[in-house]
């Protein structure tokens, strides 16, 4: 495996593969990698000839400075984890390299980005939009992976790349979770033994909320005071917001008519989660 950090060299090696026929497969993260980055890794190695990971810690889609001071690390044990999961090249850009002195170039999705995430943690998806567009103009890949974890993510990253017409395919991958449903992400290891404990609930309230839409159920309101009864009564940690929305739109839904995305975030003393779940049609 290539490690590279300069911009113009993973360019330039991304453009050679492609003039050599290869397919290029892409999986941008912020490290810490754990077994949600592993299954885009897998996907991605299987679905392309030639496999990149970026690892960056971009601090332009951080809110606050205290989540990004405390953001984990562990680049030696990333390699050996991108090396593991089959890519041929890790880049990890610098922010300088990244951001060039001066008033930068920004790009921003309008409309799904001030919304849920976006209201909760204004110039977050500014910073992706900016970042990603980075991103895909320098490791020229055909496919891109992102997690469904990340939904709002994932689907601003698609208006994005219909709206510049950029090449890559954004392929949206399950979220994986641990064994008793807390979905993976690297800021669960700043949650308290006790917060750790509690923070299950999140995917058992989403559950729950799934099975009555099966069921039948589809007043919002009530899909909502249920999801946040049953986090309450594991944790006192307050919630951003609960939603009941389209998934493709985010629109806020009447009628809880599949298909319907349930999505959340919270609180901890030392970590905001995010959580979702899609009920399909
Ligand atoms: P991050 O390093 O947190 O920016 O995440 C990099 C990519 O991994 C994003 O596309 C995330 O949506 C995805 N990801 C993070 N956690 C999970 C998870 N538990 N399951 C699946 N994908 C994930």
């Amino acid at each position: 495996m290539l490690v590279l950090d300069d911009p113009g060299k993973v360019q330039e090696l991304t453009e050679a593969w492609r003039r050599a026929g290869e397919r290029i497969g892409f999986v941008p993260t912020m490290g810490a990698l754990h077994a949600g980055h592993q299954a885009l890794l897998a996907r991605a190695r299987a679905e392309n000839t030639r496999l990149v990971i970026s690892l960056f810690v971009n601090p332009t889609q951080f809110d606050r400075p205290d989540d990004f001071r405390t953001y984990p690390h562990d680049l030696p044990r990333d390699l050996r984890l991108a090396e593991e999961a089959g890519c041929d090249l890790a880049w990890t850009p610098t922010a300088l390299q990244m951001y060039p002195p001066g008033p930068p170039t920004v790009v921003e999705v309008t409309g799904l980005s001030g919304i849920l995430e976006g209201a909760a943690r204004p110039g977050h998806f500014r910073g992706v939009a900016t970042v990603v567009t980075k991103l895909f103009h320098i490791v020229r890949a055909h496919r891109a992976y992102f997690g469904a974890k990340d939904w709002q993510q994932a689907i601003i990253v698609r208006r994005l790349v219909a709206d510049l017409k950029m090449e890559p395919e954004i392929v949206i991958c399950p979220t994986v979770r641990e064994p008793d449903g807390l979905a993976l992400s690297s800021r669960n290891v700043n949650l308290t033994p006790e917060e750790r404990r509690a923070a299950p609930v999140l995917f058992r309230a989403l559950s729950w909320g799934a099975g009555e839409i099966r069921a039948g159920r589809r007043d919002p309101d009530a899909l909502r005071r249920g999801i946040g009864a049953r986090i309450a009564a594991a944790t006192a940690a307050p919630l951003d917001y609960i939603a009941v929305v389209r998934p493709e739109t985010l629109e806020p839904l009447l009628a809880a008519d599949p298909p319907v995305l349930l999505a959340l975030a919270i609180r901890f003393s030392r970590a905001r989660l995010i959580d979702n779940l899609l009920v399909e049609a």
